[in-house]
């Protein structure tokens, strides 16, 4: 007998086909620990069988132990069977993501002999919609919104045929019994005709077309047109913040952006991400698709509907989410022609309802590494594997913005699908029905919550709220980013650990982001941080840079910093300056923060790239935009005792805007201080603790310049240095370290 713990889908169909080749018999069935085969024949024959499973399992499903059972009694099977599990088996079988239109269903896509030429809700068991369309387990067809779809005669036959590709493919279907397509105008009117072709046409004559996809609804635009990408900024109140490009194929891609061949793989991955790329100089996408960044999200097709659309497009589309500025994506027909009534021209839609919403994940390369920025279509729900056990069920509910949760047991962090901000009632029900609909997936129900120290957090409310669970536990902010980047590595013990975000609430009340802490998945000590400076306005001061500039530049050169001739006190309004000098002195709604990305928005403010934001981090990402590639000068932070004071980097980058440096490599050289500035602390940090592992995490190392000379830096002094993989660095990964440190702390026993 032989047992194995696979993830994924298409399984059983595929060995009972390997053993059917071989003349085994037996029978294959999922039980509670994974899927069980019994096989019997000639010996050799079933080694074959066995390492031809491991070396070459089918494309949905990962082994991760196959376990022999010998000298069974043999029961004289006649045939091989595949059993219907029972039904602790079935719970236990994980749900898939949704995965990317195969190759076998692309050839049969168009070719003009098959029976599903042109169909565009074309899939099999490797590939098509899952998580989406799922609306309770076990996952089988009436269990998820295909379920008002009968099968026809032809695709039964084939749904029933072990041997078939669609063998037990839940969301198969044809043109005859299957989901159709159709355009709308904005009336609602059904236009007539092929919608397809006509959708081809209103792209090309620059209009902008709400399309229903697998996760929700994208607004999309041709990409090379000026006018029509002007439009949709205009008609989303989407000022400045980056659209997502699709394009047909990795050679399409190569005439805007450089592309290594790891980003290739990012690209063609059955997650099918948007992938940021290095643009071009001089490419042909607008410089309106994505301001004052040098990188284009780019991916590829990934529904059969956008091979259609892209094999006689012919273009890049503009692919960006289905909502007004900061909405939720639109994923159900009635809200998006509500919602999306004043941006879209025309609705390509179908009649195949969306289950859950999940936006489209963003990942890029680091170091031929994956990165994800945000983890959803593709990637939820799998497990988040760790190296330590969760020895009970753990509700995480994650940070304010860029919110997850995570549902944990065992060795699997089920980190849920990006829910987004939680900032108004529809975020706030999708992670609510997210919550439920993961604990009846996963059969979890939890016993202990975590959740964020911050008391005003949406997510903390919601925790506190509940009252079936034994233990609550709230977890600092920035403890959480290291603890999640530790579980991201599958490292433990203690560590010295770098959390660089926009702010998380600190232990003293006050707001943290440039923390350095000696941690362990229990405890987190906090041994260095930026000193605290006034936050005039509060989150006033994050939406407006310049007020954080001149608060630095007071500190640097006292009131007298306006006599300075520089570009930012040319543009300086004297009313607003004295208005916020008061503000600052009386301490009157300036909170205090030790934030790193408050000290690049001042930086940025300083360089006047911008004096507020049209989205969160931008002055970062901007500043980061413009750093020149090499810098050998940098400025050194004072540090007094646990105290880092950012005084003489501000006098210095005062100094080089008098001398006339240019403004990028100024921004490089501040880039390469903060660097070294990490070095620094880790070398003194190891010098006290004997600690050598150094954990990067919080959402400043999304910065990409940052990242790559500060993992150089301390890898050149012989340290090991961990990033973010398989979660965000940003809060998106605060769900799993919250997790990990409840579940620490559960195990030592302390109740807090
Ligand atoms: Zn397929
Ligand atoms: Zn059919
Ligand atoms: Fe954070």
């Amino acid at each position: 007998m032989v047992r194995g713990i696979v993830q994924g889908v298409g399984f059983r169909p595929f060995v009972f086909s390997k053993a059917s080749r071989r003349a085994l018999h037996g029978r294959v069935l999922n039980n509670a620990s994974g899927v069980l085969i019994d096989l019997e024949g000639d010996a050799s024959d079933i080694d074959h069988f066995v390492s031809e499973l491991q070396s070459n399992p089918p494309p949905l499903a990962s082994i991760e132990s196959i376990e022999r059972l010998e000298n069974l009694v043999p029961l004289d099977y006649r045939d091989f069977q595949i059993l219907e599990s029972d039904s602790a088996g079935r719970k236990f079988v994980p749900v898939s993501a949704d995965v990317a239109t195969c190759v076998d269903c692309l050839r049969e896509l168009f070719d003009k002999a098959n029976r599903r030429y042109r169909y565009p809700f074309i899939n099999c068991t490797n590939c098509g919609p899952r998580f989406t369309i799922i609306e309770r387990v076990p996952y089988d067809r009436e269990n998820t919104t295909m379920q008002a779809f009968e099968m026809c005669n032809d695709c039964r036959a084939e749904y029933e045929n072990p041997l078939d590709r669609r063998f037990h493919a839940e969301p198969t279907a044809c043109e005859v019994c299957g989901p159709r397509l159709r355009l709308l105008d904005r009336q609602g009117q059904g236009v007539a005709g092929d919608a397809v072709a006509l959708a081809v046409e209103l792209l090309g004559a620059g209009k902008i077309l709400a399309l229903k996809g697998i996760g929700g609804f994208h607004l999309a635009c041709d990409a090379l047109s000026k006018e029509a990408v002007a439009q949709l900024r205009g008609r989303k109140f989407r000022e400045d913040k980056p659209f997502a490009l699709m394009a047909a194929s990795v050679d399409a891609i190569r005439a805007f952006c450089r592309i290594s061949n790891n980003e290739i793989a990012l690209l063609e991955s059955a997650a099918r991400p948007i992938v940021l790329l290095e643009r071009k100089r001089g490419n042909a996408i607008p410089r309106a698709v994505a301001p004052g960044v040098n990188t284009l999200g780019l991916m590829l097709p990934y529904a059969p509907l956008h091979y259609l659309l892209l094999e006689s497009f012919e273009r890049p589309l503009v692919m960006t989410s289905g909502n007004v500025s900061d909405e939720p994506i639109c994923f159900r027909d009635s809200e998006a022609y509500q919602r999306l009534n004043n941006i879209a021209d025309y609705f390509l839609v179908h009649d195949r309802p969306i289950h859950i919403r999940t936006d489209d994940s963003v990942v890029r390369s680091f170091n031929e590494r994956e990165m994800v920025l945000r983890r959803s279509r593709g990637f939820a729900p799998a497990a988040i594997r760790t190296a330590f056990r969760f020895e009970r069920g753990i509700l995480a509910c994650g940070a304010e913005l860029k919110n997850t949760f995570c549902l944990a047991r065992g060795r699997s962090a089920f980190v849920s699908h990006h829910i987004g901000d939680l900032e108004n009632l529809e975020t706030l029900r999708s992670f609510r029905e997210g919550i439920e609909h993961y604990k009846h997936l996963f059969d979890i129900d939890p016993e202990v919550v975590a959740y964020d120290l911050h008391p005003e957090y949406l997510s903390t409310k919601y925790a506190q709220s509940l009252d079936s669970v034994s233990d609550k536990f709230a977890i600092q902010h920035h403890h959480a980013h290291i603890a999640s980047c530790m579980a991201d590595n599958q490292i433990e013990g203690e560590v010295i650990g770098v959390a660089f975000d926009g702010l998380g609430f600190g232990l003293d009340g006050k707001l943290w982001g440039g923390e350095f802490f000696v941690a362990d998945f229990c405890d987190a000590e906090r041994i260095a941080h930026l000193a605290n400076v006034p936050l005039p306005g509060g989150a006033k001061a994050i939406r407006e840079p310049w007020r954080l500039a001149a608060v630095y530049l007071q500190r640097a050169f006292g009131n007298n910093f306006t006599e300075l001739d520089t570009p930012f006190n040319d543009g300086l309004d004297p009313k607003r300056w004295s208005t916020l000098r008061r503000m600052v002195a009386a301490q009157v709604n300036c909170p205090e923060t030790s934030s790193m990305g408050r000290l690049f928005d001042a930086v940025s403010g300083l360089l006047t790239l911008r004096s507020s934001v049209n989205y969160e981090g931008q002055a970062a990402i901007e500043l980061e935009g413009i750093a020149e590639r090499v810098a050998t000068v940098f400025f050194e932070f004072q540090i007094d005792g646990n105290e880092i004071s950012a005084e003489p980097v501000i006098r210095k980058v005062v100094e080089d805007l008098l001398d006339e440096v240019p403004i990028g490599q100024i921004s490089a050289r501040f880039h390469l201080s903060v660097a070294h500035l990490i070095v620094n602390v880790a070398q003194k940090a190891r010098e006290e603790r004997h600690l050598n592992r150094v954990v990067l995490s919080g959402g400043v190392f999304q910065n990409i310049w940052l990242l790559d000379r500060v993992t150089d830096l301390l890898r050149e002094n012989h340290f090991e240095v961990f990033t973010h993989s398989r979660v965000p660095t940003n809060d998106g990964g605060i769900s799993l370290g919250q997790a990990a440190v409840a579940n620490a702390r559960l195990q030592c026993g302390r109740s807090n």
